[in-house]
Order: structure tokens, then sequence, then C-alpha cells
């Protein structure tokens, strides 16, 4: 409205300039109450949001460790997670023994955060739709990546458990990261936020890119690695990084996968290796979840 001082001023007279001077006046009131409700909101929505940003587990903090003796970064690991299989649309047997409904993912405190994760992202979709979505990952990522002065690198595995439940939250995640990626940059900083989805429908239609190669020294980098075993593997692209699970390392180096489990924990995901080979650690046994030597792919 405080754009029509400018544009719709009638020079004829000045009961019509007095009208829209008045508009304006009430517009910039406006424009300032929504500018502070969206101020506030995006206060509230920081809090939200980062409460429910978990310190990584036992993986992550050995994934961390090793990165800070390989590259030039001391590396600190947190995560990110939604409820496995509500959120998990395209996944398929794994729904049956999800790893994400086992062992310490079990702890009721676990399952709980998990929701009030799900529960912040829709609460801050239905308060502000999309970009606030965005702006408030990537507000939480340039501040988790440049607080305190003992960490120079921030690894965030999303999706620990669960999956890309809608478009506009996958979109709002690579938006997200490359803004962040400015101010990170701009400190000499380096944030890597990496994950596995089975939404291969949005690696196709490019919401999501699988990408490979060396990490950057400074800014912020998403790593999508496919993961094979949904309804949709006959879309992945199997030159670019993608996960299959397997039921012993020797299928898994038969098969010339890299280990994505136990010796180098989570670095073959976030240098962006194409071929990543996960052993099945559930608390079944390989064969009672279908993994036989004969069957190596499809978890
Ligand atoms: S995709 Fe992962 S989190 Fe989701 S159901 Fe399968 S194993 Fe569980």
């Amino acid at each position: 409205m405080t754009r029509d001082t400018t544009t719709t001023v009638n020079p004829s007279g000045p009961s019509r300039d007095y009208t829209v001077h008045r508009l304006s006046r009430g517009g910039a009131l406006v424009s300032r109450i929504i500018h502070m409700v969206a101020l506030t909101l995006s206060g509230a929505a920081d809090r939200l949001f980062r409460a429910v940003l978990g310190s990584g587990n036992a993986k992550m903090r050995k994934t961390a460790k090793l990165l800070s003796a390989c590259t030039p970064h001391a590396w600190r690991g947190l995560s990110w997670s939604l409820p496995a299989v509500s959120t998990c649309a395209m996944a398929r047997r794994c729904k049956a023994y999800c790893y994400a409904l086992q062992g310490r993912f079990s702890a009721t405190t676990v399952a709980l955060a998990h929701v009030q994760n799900w529960h912040a992202l829709e609460t801050l979709y239905a308060l502000g739709g999309e970009s606030l979505v965005t702006d408030t990952i990537a507000r939480t990522l340039t501040r988790l990546t440049l607080r305190g002065r003992k960490f120079s690198a921030t690894l965030i595995r999303w999706h620990a458990a669960g999956d890309f439940h809608r478009a506009w939250y996958a979109r709002a995640l690579s938006a997200a990261v490359s803004r962040a990626s400015v101010e990170c940059a701009s400190r000499g900083r380096l944030c890597v936020v990496y994950l596995y989805t089975k939404r291969i429908d949005m690696v196709r239609s490019g919401l999501l890119t699988a990408n490979a190669g060396p990490l950057p020294s400074s800014g912020a980098v998403l790593r999508v690695v496919q993961s094979v075993g949904g309804t949709l593997d006959h879309l992945i692209d199997y030159d670019r990084p993608h996960a299959r699970v397997f039921g012993t390392h020797e299928e898994r180096k038969l098969a010339g996968y890299v280990d994505g489990n136990d010796e180098r924990a989570d670095i073959p995901a976030i240098v962006g290796e194409t071929r990543i080979g996960l052993v099945y650690h559930g608390s079944l046994s390989a064969s009672t979840v279908g993994l036989k030597s004969s069957r190596t792919d499809n978890y």
C-alpha cells in the first residue's frame, strides 16, 4: 500500500492526495505490524526448531572425530529426525523391520523428540509456509555452524530416522543450505548436511541433488544419497551416490561397495562416494529380514 504514493496520486485533486496519504500511513502501520509479527514469529520458530535439533549418536561422534583427523577442520556432529515409517512414503520392505524403531531409537524420549520435530516443521509451515521453514532452517544452520570457537565445521545427519514427506520440506532444506552457505563461507566455517532418501522422485525432479565430489573448505553443502530399496528404485541414477543394504560385509565387498557402516562411519556419504554399502545392524537377524546371501539389495 505505501507504494501507492508514487504510483496513483491524482495531481488534479487535493482530496484524492489526502486519501492516498491516509492510505499510505495506514499501509505503513500495517506493514510495521506485519514486520513485528514476522520477527516475533521467526524468533519463536527458531526456538521451536533448535530445541529439537539433537546432538548426534555414537556413530556421529565417530564420524566427526574421523573427519577432524583427516581435514583441517574441528568437527561437531548433530542430527535431526522425523518419525520413521509414517514419513517414509516410498519405503518398502524396510518398514516392517525399520532400524529406527529398534535399539536406542525405541526409547520413549527419542521417539517423542521425532514427533516433536515433525510437529515443529508442520507448525512452521502452517504459520508461514515454505519461506518460514526455509528461513528457520537457514538461520539454525548458520547459528549452529558459527557458534563457539571450538568447532570450525558442523556435520548434521538429516533424517537419522524418517524421510521427506512433503515437497515443500525438501525444497526448503535445499534452499536453506544454499542460503546458510553465504555467511558460513564468509566466516571460514563449514556446514555439511547429509542424508539418505528413498524419495527418488524428488531427486529426479531436481528438488534434491545427489552429488559427488570433494567437500569445499567452507560454506554449507547438502549431500544426498539415494537409498536403494524403496518403491522408486527404477528411478535411481546409479552413477550418482546411492546406498544399498547388504546382509554381511562379505556380500558388500563382493558387490564392490565401500563400507558405509563401521570402519569409516558415515564418511562415504559425506565425501560423495557413489557406491555405498550398508550392512543391516538391527536387532533382527539378517535372514529374518530377508537379507540372505542370495539377495543383497532391496532392503
Ligand atoms: S526408510 Fe529408513 S527410517 Fe524409513 S522405514 Fe525404512 S529403514 Fe525405517
